[in-house]
């Protein structure tokens, strides 16, 4: 192991003797009491010396080896220590690959603030290269979307959408202006190329698999049509329902950004969910969703370019969450915002008895089991729960969360 305090958190002493590792109270930590001599030794912890080297150093420092070991070990049990040679063989892969990790350094800082283990956010970061995400729709939402999944090393993103490039569809990040009467899959596809760090894959390999549903760890659906916005099809979805794919919905219908649910068959609220229990709200909704569903489309729907620009960012970053192993606040939700107040809030999409989805009983299995402490929303599928993120490590004395 080579440790490194980790870089993403800015250092400050509150006293003498009490270091504040970050700014703000998601992931701002204060550890003390720490001696000067041990202050000074964290310059040392910076990745590019092994245990011996720093038993040494820290020799030279008044520090004995149990000193040094102390430290390090409490640092790392307080999730501070990141191991500039950890993660395993495809850390190592992506290690050799410079010019692809210096483009995704920031993403990998962040990534270390969301992890505990040293060396568990280059293993998540390498893990995402393995990935293989379809978006459904290219327009302003879907294309931009599936760029940022791209950029932010996601190996593999398939996007599908039918018709030709319209000069409406063209977003920054997303369809460029030269693509103006391509197939719009085919200006998608190169938009995803072009925001991948490092080569792409194969075309091929990714038509291959792209023909098995069931192989993708995530689909969204961000259709450019604001009636599948805002009234999710269920019958669309019986095929991912089926086969146990994990999906999230974005989009803009009108003036109102819309993100979520991400569904996760069987564990959490689906379109069918969401369709019925607005039909128990609203009497009328199965009535003029079908008069919608049945109306003539629209040439242009209104779509905002930078209310559509946020709802990609924002799925993107629910996506990421998601396929990183975690359980982002858009399981059993919607995230929606409107203009031009674009306050975001969240409106609960609860699994419902009429759905044969199955969510509902595991819900009611969760509340009647663990006297309640079992949500929903903790029933979220993790893809990357192998590389151990979910170990909360034992704090040492001394060390607590800080209050900034
Ligand atoms: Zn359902």
């Amino acid at each position: 192991m080579h440790p490194m305090v980790k870089p993403a958190l800015r250092r400050g002493w509150r006293d003498l003797n009490t270091v504040q590792f970050g700014m703000t109270p998601a992931h701002a930590m204060t550890v003390g009491p720490m001696d000067t001599a041990s202050g000074s030794f964290l310059d040392l912890l910076n990745g590019t010396r092994g245990l011996p080297l720093l038993r040494e150093e820290g020799r030279r420092m008044d520090l004995s080896d149990g000193q040094v070991d102390a430290l390090v070990a409490g640092l790392a049990g307080a999730g501070l220590l990141d191991d500039a040679r950890g993660g395993g063989p495809a850390a190592d892969a992506l290690r050799e690959r410079a010019d692809v990790l210096e483009r995704l350094r920031p993403d990998l800082a962040s990534l270390s603030l969301t992890t505990s283990g040293p060396g568990d956010a280059l293993a998540l970061l390498a893990a995402r290269g393995a990935l293989r995400v379809q978006v459904r729709g290219a327009g302003r939402v879907g294309a931009v979307l599936a760029s940022v999944l791209a950029g932010a090393g996601v190996g593999e993103v398939d996007v599908r959408d039918v018709g030709r490039v319209e000069p409406w569809d063209v977003a920054p990040g997303g369809l460029s202006a030269d693509a103006l009467r391509e197939r719009r899959e085919t200006a998608a596809r190169a938009a995803v190329r072009r925001a991948a760090p490092g080569r792409p894959r194969r075309t091929t390999v990714a038509v291959r698999h792209a023909a098995r549903e069931e192989s993708h760890a995530l689909v969204i659906v961000a259709p450019r049509d604001d009636v599948a916005v805002h009234a999710p099809d269920p019958v669309t979805a019986e095929p991912l329902m089926a086969s146990g794919t994990p999906h999230l919905y974005a989009g803009v219908v009108e003036g109102t950004g819309v993100v979520g649910p991400l569904v996760v068959p069987g564990a959490t609220a689906c379109a069918r969910c969401l369709h019925h229990g607005r039909a128990d709200r609203d009497p009328v909704w199965p009535r003029l969703v079908a008069q919608w569903r049945g109306g003539r489309a629209r040439r242009v729907g209104a779509c905002d370019l930078a209310l559509a620009t946020a709802v990609a960012g924002l799925a993107a970053a629910h996506a990421l969450a998601f396929l990183d192993g975690g359980a982002p606040s858009v399981a059993n939700a919607r995230w929606e915002a409107s203009l031009p107040g674009l306050g975001w809030r969240s409106r609960p999409v609860r699994p419902h008895p009429e759905c044969g989805c199955g969510a509902v009983e595991r819900v009611t299995a969760e509340h009647s089991s663990a006297e309640g402490e079992a949500r929903a929303t903790m029933a979220v599928r993790r893809p990357s729960a192998e590389h151990g993120t979910e170990t909360v490590p034992t704090r040492p004395n001394g060390t607590w969360r800080a209050h900034v």
